[in-house]
């Protein structure tokens, strides 16, 4: 097949794929047939987890152990796991499940699981079970996981550990049934080989001091805190016709180069434009997967570039916020799968473009439903909320250096500070309101609010609209929405669980500064009040310099955060660094939540990924110029020259052919030339230091290089002999 017509093919492949259908949950009567009645949401929501709190084989006495233990008041007492094996080995056979897995989150993002088979046999007769010790500890082959250098070959033992505070699930697939246990991982020595330790652990701590700050300021009935998250997850769609013939879509999850198509997202068209058939019957099939897996998908739109996507939960505790955006990252991996789609995560795919994020929308709340971020209709006169608001602005500007580094990879380097991403440095954004409110507090000043709360739209047929508190600031790293703060700069790619422990440590340690200076100042007669104003000054007035609510994409801003004195890390590894720096990385470990060896660990795994990542993108991008890109301008400059010839034993002028040749001759030899460089940069690597440093400051603008001349050559060659989809055919055919 010549490459015109795999081209032409793979188009018409992609445009002739057509809406999936699939099979809509549908009531059964007594006798197990299927009633017509296609059931509501509500009626198959969560039918895929092991709910402990509604199981009927689990007795009420441990029932109430459980919640406790979820809660983080007591410590399970393993005798009664043989209760919940049994229960929940009945509950997962009789749906079909043939195997169990340990299912956790090692360094390497993503998530892991080695199944085993419920089959035992006993007294030769065969039987299902899941024993009380296989419940709570797995040993998986360990050696092989991201570990830091953290353990020597002869201790690579590593143990999985059942988090009762994350529900099981089954996970269907063609075949059958699996049931995963949501487990952490740790190493020999206890060291946490995972995401979800850590996270674990400031969740812990967060609940710890921010309940005995209620407590301090009276409110009496708080004995529990949680944090709650929602992760708005973005990502492209791809036909997968033009995906496999992407060499560096299926390499690096991005495209190495790409000429931008002449319409893209400037006319603002895509965002919240209404949903091809195609990509809804995807959503659709989507939603039903996660409904069934207790994941409550609430939103789904058209994102701002075309071909790009949002996916948007409703808000659950942080733990099981991280572990449910691990499972929406698979299923729409999965189910696009079957659309004849590939999902891309990727934080930049196309260069040109808006890159993919992950907001996560993070609060804290107490066991009374009380939201201490929620401001009221009356924010100024609400010191609780003021103080907390202070606190958490004081917290980032403390650890923006370790958050930015919670966030740091290859592929969201592509993304902060281009197109419509947060830049690099981390800021608050609190909105007018807000910001009034703390001006008037620093200034000493009473605080008056405007009265336009209800906006007159100025047309009777319109309902009258209550304003937010805050406009919604799309350039700001972490911004308050409302009563919540979203942190944006997370990536889509990104497993949202070292971000929230950063997080949440950071906020704990002030937290726990705060509850010593309100204890001190109510002792010496202070009203509670009186003392939460005084903490928001002082906080407000330490963290001014990190609250930005003006346009964080303005050149302007940069040059201000430096005045400011707020770091910017460009690169992940000039981010990386925070890991190794003690002074920066105490609240951490003071506060038990990662040891300075488990932080060495992340650092040399993270470093090790972004070099690695990078070394793949190089070597794609190499083998794209010798293999699809150089081909193609030899052979156009072999037609040109074809029919100069032609031209000339007619004696006719070959002006555009020679105009042509002589471009065509200029960017094969820059793309030629900048490639060997790229190529001899890259042999030398490996014999250097500080490898990943030379990657970001050298090899990559070589690679950058690279790709803007083949972007010119793209624009030059036909079609016809072009052999790779382009964004065109990427973005737009489906
Ligand atoms: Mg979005």
């Amino acid at each position: 097949m010549s490459i015109r017509e795999a081209r032409v093919n793979a188009k018409i492949n992609a445009i002739s794929h057509t809406p999936i259908t699939f099979e809509q949950p549908e009531e059964r009567n007594s006798k197990g047939e299927k009633t017509g009645r296609k059931l509501k949401v509500s009626e198959y929501f969560g039918e895929c987890v092991f709910d402990i709190a509604s199981a009927a084989e689990i007795p009420e006495n441990i029932r109430e152990e459980l919640i406790s233990v979820k809660q983080g008041h007591r410590k399970f007492n393993n005798d009664h796991a043989a209760v919940i094996a049994k229960a929940v080995t009945d509950w997962a056979t009789s749906r079909g499940a043939t195997h169990f897995t340990h299912w956790f989150q090692p360094l390497t993002g993503g998530t892991a699981e080695k199944h085993d088979a419920f089959l035992e046999i006993k007294k030769g007769k065969p039987i299902e079970e899941l024993s009380a010790s296989k419940l709570l500890q797995g040993e998986p082959d360990a050696s092989s996981f991201p570990n830091g250098g953290s353990r020597s070959t002869f201790e690579a033992r590593g143990y999985t550990t059942w988090d009762i505070s994350s529900p099981m699930f089954l996970i269907e697939s063609t075949n059958g049934k699996t049931l995963c246990i949501p487990t952490a991982f740790v190493s020999y020595r206890g060291e946490a080989l995972d995401i979800k330790t850590p996270l674990l652990r400031s969740i812990s701590r967060i609940s710890e001091v921010v309940t005995d700050f209620l407590q301090i300021i009276g409110n009496k009935n708080s004995k529990h805190v949680v944090v709650t998250a929602g992760c708005e997850q973005e990502y492209f769609l791809v036909d997968r016709t033009f995906f496999f013939s992407r060499p560096d879509l299926v390499m690096t999850g991005r495209t190495v180069f790409g000429s931008l198509s002449a319409k893209n997202q400037q006319l603002e068209d895509h965002y919240f434009g209404s949903i091809d058939e195609r990509t809804m019957a995807f959503m659709q099939e989507v939603d039903l997967c996660l409904h069934r897996l207790g994941v409550s998908s609430k939103t789904r739109h058209n994102e701002v570039a075309p071909g790009q996507f949002e996916l948007a939960p409703i808000f659950v505790d942080a733990n099981v916020a991280a572990d449910q955006n691990q499972l929406i990252m698979s299923v729409l991996k999965k189910v696009a799968t079957k659309h004849n789609f590939e999902v891309i995560l990727h934080e930049k795919p196309f260069a040109g473009i808006n890159g993919s994020g992950k907001h996560v929308n993070w609060s804290i709340s107490d066991n009374t439903g009380l939201n201490l971020l929620e401001p009221g209709t009356e924010p100024h006169q609400n010191h609780r909320f003021l103080a907390v608001v202070s606190i958490i602005c004081e917290a980032v500007k403390r650890h923006g250096g370790a958050l930015r580094m919670a966030i740091a990879s290859a592929s969201n380097d592509h993304r902060l500070g281009a197109n419509e991403a947060p830049p690099s440095i981390i800021s608050v954004y609190l909105g007018d309101t807000l910001e009034k409110i703390y001006q008037s507090i620093l200034d000493g000043k009473p605080f008056t609010p405007d009265n336009n709360s209800v906006m007159d739209m100025g047309a009777r047929q319109l309902a009258d609209l209550l304003k937010d508190n805050t406009d919604r600031n799309r350039t700001s790293p972490f911004a308050f929405t409302g009563n919540k703060f979203e942190f944006r700069a997370v990536g889509s790619k990104t497993a949202v669980g070292l971000p929230m422990t950063v997080l949440n440590a950071a906020v704990s340690e002030v937290f726990a500064e705060a509850n010593a200076f309100l204890k001190a100042d109510i002792e010496s007669g202070k009203s509670v009040d009186e003392s939460l104003a005084a903490l928001t000054k002082k906080y407000a007035t330490s963290s001014k310099s990190v609250v930005f609510n003006g346009d964080g994409y303005s050149e302007e801003w940069i040059k201000e955060a430096e005045r400011r004195g707020l770091p910017n890390h460009r690169t992940t590894p000039d981010a990386l660094k925070v890991l190794l720096d003690e002074k920066q990385t105490k609240f951490l470990t003071s506060q038990k939540i990662l040891s300075s060896s488990e932080l060495n660990t992340r650092f040399v795994v993270l470093e090790e990924r972004y070099e690695k990542m990078r070394e793949i993108e190089f070597k794609t991008l190499i083998s794209m110029v010798h293999q699809n890109i150089l081909p193609a301008a030899m052979t156009y400059k072999n037609t040109l020259g074809l029919i100069a010839a032609q031209n000339k034993s007619l004696g006719l002028e070959s002006e555009v052919e020679v105009e042509l040749l002589k471009r065509l001759n200029e960017l094969t030899k820059w793309i030629y030339s900048e490639t060997q460089k790229l190529s001899d940069a890259l042999d030398k690597l490996e014999s250097q230091d500080h490898r990943s440093q030379i990657i970001a400051s050298e090899l990559l603008p070589m690679a950058e290089s690279v790709a803007i001349w083949c972007n010119k050559l793209e624009e030059v060659v036909p079609n016809d002999l072009w052999s790779l989809p382009k964004y065109y055919d990427m973005l737009f055919l489906r």
